[in-house]
């Protein structure tokens, strides 16, 4: 069975580009099937509201769940205090298998990787080239699956792909998704370092041609069993176990991040207090 671990569907708000504006799944379902794709793990796209996109998410879930799985979208920042009931509710609700964020919203917290640890889920979070984060993750929640989608940087930064294969080999929590990956000798040095057992294939779809993408992986030429494992045997073994809640844990976590923080205003981006201050802008001429 060939499960694509990455693609967006529903309806953004805002209208800045494909990724918050729509993600249509008509074409990327004929392409998928031609292509031999058998399931889909969904998510939102960009919106200023997750609990509508998840929800959005959710009914398609719902009304295919032999074809679909989803992931609970969160913004670490704009959700916090209320990352675990958001997240439990699409597991409940959904049926929703793991967590999705992405740094353009707002870095990865304490809470998001707490919440993912009391649910037992998987989180799919895009670090856009800032790799050094994964070393705290796998450290700090070394019981927590981190996938790390387009090995790093979604925009082809390859200094940023070849530093995650580093972290990627080295720790037993943390995996990557093949989705728009151009640089084809860093997937063949992440499987051949890391090992099979810690890719993923995914196509981003449906922006991105889910054949074009699943012909990449053919191309790595795997073994049988590692291939198995790359194409869904890897997404089936995270997201073994995922929503059975620890009681005790999920109530740690709800003491730790109290719902009362929902909705206040934005923090300020914690910056790093060693990073130099940088250079005053030149007078424009
Ligand atoms: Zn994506």
């Amino acid at each position: 069975m060939i499960i694509d671990c990455h693609c967006h569907a529903g309806t953004g708000d805002g209208l800045t580009g494909p990724w918050d504006t729509r993600a249509p799944l008509a074409a990327y379902l004929r392409q998928a099937s031609a292509a031999g794709i058998d399931r889909t793990v969904l998510f939102a796209a960009f919106h200023s509201d997750y609990r509508v996109a998840n929800r959005m998410v959710g009914d398609i879930v719902r009304r295919n769940p032999r074809r679909f799985y989803g992931f609970a979208f969160v913004h670490a920042d704009r959700d916090r205090g209320r990352i675990l009931p958001m997240v439990r509710e699409t597991v409940r609700e959904f049926g929703f298998r793991g967590i999705k964020l992405h740094r353009f919203d707002a870095r990865i917290t304490r809470e998001v990787c707490e919440a993912a640890r009391s649910l037992k889920l998987p989180v799919l979070y895009d670090v856009m080239g800032e790799v050094s984060v994964v070393e705290l993750l796998a450290t700090e929640y070394p019981d927590v699956s981190f996938i790390i989608p387009h090995l790093g940087s979604f925009s082809d930064d390859w200094r940023a792909q070849q530093a995650l294969i580093d972290p990627l080999a080295r720790h037993a929590n943390i995996f990557t998704d093949t989705s728009g990956v151009r640089r084809f000798s860093l997937l063949e040095e992440a499987c051949r370092r890391a090992g099979p057992h810690k890719v993923l294939f995914g196509s981003d779809g449906p922006w991105l041609h889910p054949g074009l993408e699943l012909a990449k992986i053919k191309l790595l030429r795997l073994a049988p069993a590692a291939l198995r494992l790359v194409l869904g045997g890897n997404w089936l073994r995270l997201t073994q176990g995922a929503g059975r809640v620890t009681t005790v844990a999920a109530f740690a976590v709800a003491a730790t991040f109290s719902e009362r923080e929902a909705g206040a205003a934005p923090r300020p981006p914690r910056a790093d207090p060693w990073e130099p201050v940088a250079a005053e802008a030149p007078p424009a001429l």
